[in-house]
């Protein structure tokens, strides 16, 4: 047997496997790109449920036509240079891999021009070494990625899409998600050339609340208790309603990135079970701020969880102030009162 060098499609590939899993996480990957070059404007194109296309355009810094080519290979970021920043990172990505890995598994083309170049080219990468062709296009300052028949190659992945409904709610849901955790930034979702969500820009608290309600519910916001505790090493606010219905959210944040973090879930729901047992599924939308030393987010590929570094203190904490906002809330729920009483 003799060892070989992969060729880079397939290195590539074989890296997809770990961040490509369906086309809501490619759309995820394509708008924390887009987040992290400073877009305040996100319009995404879905057709069959992102079987046939995704199509991300932003507002963004762009990339200059001499880095596109980069832009597409494996381990290039423009995000971290030393293992300091990964220390006390503060982009979405850092990885440098989701354009490569995604660009092996489908069809891509990226379209940018930053605001300072005259003109906007259009890179591919092609063939098995993933050779990068660019050539003149017209776009506005800005990104656009173009991602065609995901797993055109890769018959065993595509084999795991389920349909284009299923598909595409997976779409709508990761975006509800980014959509509550950027609410400076607009964005917008299409789904067969039809305008499926809308998400302006918020200018004012009441947008805020108006973005909360229309990502989870006006029902949520109606019964949910708002909460927030802690300082400026270490805080939480948001939204929690002890017994929600199986279609309200469950979303937590660190940082402004969005997570599924085992030990962030398990305080939050040992909170509900002190405060209230035998109620039905709570739901809550959470935002963890804490010094980004203290935490370390490259535990995962697809970033969902992350490891801190004084995890019964977070634990604890998070304990805490849930249960403290979850108690009124109980009481408030359950006592109906007419409406005529006054208190
Ligand atoms: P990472 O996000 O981990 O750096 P990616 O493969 O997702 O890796 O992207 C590679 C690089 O391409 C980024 O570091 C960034 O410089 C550039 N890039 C990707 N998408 C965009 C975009 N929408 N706007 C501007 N630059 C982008
Ligand atoms: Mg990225």
């Amino acid at each position: 047997m003799s060892i070989q060098i992969l060729p880079a499609r397939l290195a590539n590939q074989i890296a997809a496997g770990e961040v490509v899993e369906r086309p809501a996480s490619v759309v995820k990957e394509l708008v924390e790109n887009s987040l992290d070059a400073g877009a305040t404007r996100i319009q995404i194109d879905i057709e069959r449920g992102g079987h046939k296309l995704i199509r991300i355009r932003d507002n963004g810094s762009g990339i200059d036509k001499g880095e596109l080519t980069l832009a597409l290979s494996r381990h290039a970021t423009s995000k971290l240079k030393t293992l300091d920043d990964l220390e006390n990172i503060c982009s979405l990505g850092f990885r440098g891999e989701a354009l490569a890995s995604i660009s092996s598994v489908s069809r891509l083309s990226l379209s940018s021009k930053p605001a300072h170049q005259e003109d906007a080219w259009q890179a591919q990468a092609e063939g098995r070494d993933m050779a990068v062709t660019v050539k003149p296009v017209a776009h506005p300052n800005g990104t656009t990625i173009e991602v065609v028949d995901l797993f055109f190659n890769t018959p065993a992945r595509r084999k795991f899409l389920r349909t284009e409904k299923t598909e595409f709610n997976h779409i709508d849901e990761l975006l509800k998600r980014i959509a509550l955790s950027r609410f400076d930034v607009s964005i917008s979702l299409k789904h067969n050339g039809k305008m499926v969500r809308q998400y302006r820009p918020v200018q004012n608290e009441n947008d805020t609340i108006k973005r909360v309600a229309q990502v989870a519910g006006k029902d949520f916001l109606a019964h949910a208790s708002f909460l927030e505790s802690g300082d400026e090493q270490l805080n939480i606010h948001g939204w929690i309603l002890p017994s929600g219905m199986a279609t309200e959210p469950q979303y937590t944040y660190v940082n402004g990135r969005m997570m599924r973090d085992k030990l962030i879930l398990h305080a939050i729901r040992q909170a509900f079970e002190e405060v209230c047992p035998n109620q039905s599924i709570p739901a809550f939308v959470l935002y963890l701020t804490i010094d980004p030393r203290q935490v370390d987010v490259n535990v995962h590929p697809a970033k969902h969880e992350v490891r801190f570094h004084q995890a019964r203190l977070i634990h604890d904490f998070i304990l805490q102030a849930v249960k403290q906002a979850a108690e009124p809330t109980i009481t408030g729920l359950h006592i109906a009162l007419p409406d005529d009483v006054d208190i």
